[in-house]
């Protein structure tokens, strides 16, 4: 693919008609990070989107938890799960390099905990699945769990340590790669593995609405109609818009993988300035057989989440709110004095397997489309998934391998964005979010 700068071209008044070797759909964490390894690897990017950072990446935790989110039957999801934790410490040292700031990645361990005997029991087996799955999980006497976290209730039934599970703020890292993004020129321009140092120049933002693909008399698909009129010409088109997919018009064959809000209510707190922070670490758990985390940032502020709600409810949810903040004080009463600043709800974009659509879209014959790469549904994990989200979807719009092609070639298998449809063939993971327990539980 040769290289052609994101200028505008076309009149000056009305729509416009931008013009780039790729266009990326969406500005969540996942299509912002997409765009930045797409510059890094030389090409120029238009990233469509009206609000940017505004949708689940808004209210995301943050975290990085491939052992702590460890969910019985969710085999194939484990190995995207820790390929992506291996890659976060480089892609964060390379945005703050590029970004020229720190995106507030927290290399802190996880305390997970519990309030009574079931939730002992429940813990201590998902341990030792953790364990057989080769995951650290250490128990802690419940005294040396309160010698790291004071602030931890003395009323607990159980505590493990963690140590790979981190954080990051979502909100921090959507600005970061926004700042490396458009920076003029990468102050580090960094290279991927395997990729040369380029620079495909700063990336252009379209604050619209794409409402449908577009694809020549061949049938490659060369950019995106936007709500405004406007048109963006690619070679390449990601579709990365989390749960706004099924709204784009012209999908190949009017695909439409299984795609669904699971509302999330979040909590922001503070402690009183002056006062210590009340934690230092990530402390989840289950409360009476209901998980619950408390996530501490660098500034004192608590993240308390999360609700998983599949009703039609998108602001929060009062009774989701309610149970936050009681349980939250179970596990660390000291969340009864924090200030709360902020109560907010996204919907995170579910598929029926809880694992991500990420691949080259096919038409109904099965044949690739030219041109059109597919990276949504990352339901609880897509800030974990985004390093390995954003290097697998750039590899694949370019025609580029990667440092280990067969470890990605597994993981694209795993990820397969047709694996619902009606005539894909069996052997993929069948759909385990919807047993009981999936509706109102706590959840990333
Ligand atoms: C309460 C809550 C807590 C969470 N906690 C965690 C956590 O701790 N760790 C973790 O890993 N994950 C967590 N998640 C999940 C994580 O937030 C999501 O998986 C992730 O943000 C998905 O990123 P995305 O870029 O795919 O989607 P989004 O962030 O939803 O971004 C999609 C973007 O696409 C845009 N868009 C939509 N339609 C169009 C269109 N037609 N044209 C142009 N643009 C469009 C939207 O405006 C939006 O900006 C949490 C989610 C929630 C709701």
């Amino acid at each position: 693919m040769t290289s052609v700068h994101s200028t505008p071209v076309g009149p000056s008044q009305g729509p416009e008609h931008v013009r780039a070797d790729v266009a990326v759909v969406g500005a969540g964490v996942v299509g912002l990070a997409t765009a930045w390894e797409l510059r890094r690897r030389g090409r120029s990017v238009v990233v469509v989107d009206p609000e940017p950072g505004s949708g689940a990446s808004r209210a995301a935790a943050g975290m990085l938890a491939p052992v702590s989110e460890v969910q019985y039957q969710q085999e194939p999801l484990y190995p995207l799960m820790l390929a992506s934790a291996a890659e976060y410490p480089r892609f964060v040292a390379e945005l703050e390099e590029a970004a020229g700031g720190s995106v507030g990645h927290r290399a802190t361990e996880t305390l997970v905990c519990g309030v009574d005997a079931a939730d002992r029991q429940a813990l201590a087996d998902l341990a030792g699945f953790q364990r057989r799955h080769g995951m650290a999980v250490e128990q802690l006497p419940l005294r040396a769990a309160r010698a790291l976290e004071p602030a931890l209730s003395p009323r607990l039934s159980a505590a493990f340590r963690i140590p790979d599970d981190h954080q990051i703020d979502p909100r921090r890292l959507v600005a970061g790669l926004l700042a490396a993004l458009t920076a003029p020129r990468p102050p580090g321009s960094a290279a991927s593995p395997g990729a040369p140092a380029r620079d495909g120049g700063p990336a252009r933002l379209v604050h619209d609405r794409a409402v449908a693909v577009r694809r020549n008399a061949d049938g490659a698909v060369t950019g995106v109609r936007l709500a405004g009129g406007g048109m963006v010409s690619a070679a390449g088109t990601v579709l990365s818009p989390g749960t706004g997919l099924q709204d784009l018009e012209d999908l190949p064959g009017s695909w439409s993988p299984p795609l669904r809000p699971v509302h999330g209510d979040i909590l922001r707190t503070r402690v009183p300035a002056g006062t210590p922070h009340l934690l230092e670490r990530t402390v989840r758990g289950l409360v009476h057989g209901i998980p619950v985390y408390l996530v501490p940032r660098e500034d004192g502020t608590v993240v308390v989440g999360a609700t998983s709600r599949e009703d039609d409810l998108p602001g929060p949810s009062a009774g989701g709110v309610f149970r936050l903040l009681r349980d939250a004080q179970a596990l660390v009463p000291g969340v009864a004095d924090l200030e709360l600043v902020e109560v907010m709800a996204r919907a995170r974009p579910g598929t029926p397997d809880d694992i991500p659509y990420l691949g080259r879209v096919r038409d109904p014959d099965g044949a690739p489309v030219p041109g059109l790469v597919v990276s949504t549904g990352y339901f609880r994990h897509g800030v974990l998934l985004t390093p390995l989200a954003a290097r697998l979807a750039a590899q694949l719009v370019l025609g580029e391998g990667g440092p280990d092609p067969a470890a990605d070639a597994g993981h694209l298998d795993t990820t397969d964005p047709h694996r619902f449809d009606p005539e894909a063939p069996t052997g993929h993971p069948q759909p385990v979010a919807s047993g009981p327990g999936a509706q109102n539980r706590s959840t990333p």
